[in-house]
């Protein structure tokens, strides 16, 4: 474990479940004060806030939907207030449903790219100017990016955008002594991933990696650990992809 940092706070999007919650326990573990950031799953985010607490640690949950500017603007205010100035930002909070994309309906593109683009956009604009010196971004791509399959060119199109940001933000941040990065998981069981794929299909993904396995939220969440802490004070603008090796 890192030496703990007591005064350090990160705010984790879309921390209520999934690669999210995982993330806000590491960096708690880390010693990070943890904004817990969800949209609906207040139930999951007390409890896991109440864990973290129990476990010694620091934390509270914050409801903000990320596609919502003034809702981000709040989050941040009530973070400041109860946590203190953000070092870290993770932008993991994001939404994928497969349809072809000639079967996409504009409620669905609207609402991926509102939650996915928007959203980290959102964060984004705030950190600017909110981010302590010597702060830290992790934005959320994904390597369905570079395997182009079927059924993701919305999503995909989504995340290509949040690299786009991440490899521009980097830059305009110049002089902020802030690294902005992003981290592109391979598939991960969480319900994002497992939820209307066949056991066939979920078998089918594990066996990709030369790993052989499915990823699990805790092996993303040592990547958003390494690329919030000291050691990867170098590592800036870049996109890690942690897929077992699938591509
Ligand atoms: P997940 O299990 O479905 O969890 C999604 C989280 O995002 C939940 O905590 C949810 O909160 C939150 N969320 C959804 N909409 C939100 C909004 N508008 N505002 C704030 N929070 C919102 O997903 P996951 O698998 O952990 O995915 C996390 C990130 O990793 C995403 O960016 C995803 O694209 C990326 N990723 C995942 C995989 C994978 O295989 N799982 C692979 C590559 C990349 P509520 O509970 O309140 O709804």
């Amino acid at each position: 474990m890192n030496t703990p940092r007591h005064t350090q706070v990160a705010i984790v999007t879309g921390a209520s479940r999934g690669i999210g919650a995982a993330v806000a326990q590491r960096l708690a573990r880390d010693g990070f004060a943890v904004a817990v950031n969800y949209a609906s799953g207040s139930t999951q985010a007390d409890a896991l806030v109440a864990e973290l607490v129990a476990a010694g640690g620091k934390a509270i949950a914050v409801q903000a939907d990320v596609a919502n500017a003034d809702e981000v603007r709040r989050m941040f205010d009530t973070v400041e207030a109860q946590l203190g100035r953000v070092d870290v930002l993770v932008n993991n909070a994001g939404v994928l449903k497969t349809v072809p994309l000639a079967e996409h309906s504009d409620a669905l593109y609207d609402q991926t790219f509102d939650i996915n683009v928007r959203g980290t956009f959102n964060t984004l604009r705030e950190a600017a100017t909110r981010l302590n010196e010597g702060g830290r971004i992790v934005n959320f791509s994904s390597t369905t990016l570079a395997l182009n399959m079927p059924g993701y060119a919305i999503y995909n199109a989504t995340k290509a955008a949040v690299e786009a940001f991440t490899h521009v933000f980097a830059k305009e941040l110049r002089g902020r002594n802030v690294t902005v990065n992003a981290v592109a998981p391979g598939p991960i069981a969480t319900s994002l991933f497992l939820d209307g794929k066949t056991e066939e299909q979920i078998q089918a993904f594990a066996k990709m990696p030369p790993l052989q396995r499915l990823g699990q939220p805790e092996d993303i969440a040592s990547v958003v650990s390494f690329l919030a802490g000291p050691d990867a004070g170098w590592v800036n603008g870049q996109i890690l992809r942690a897929n077992g090796g699938v591509a």
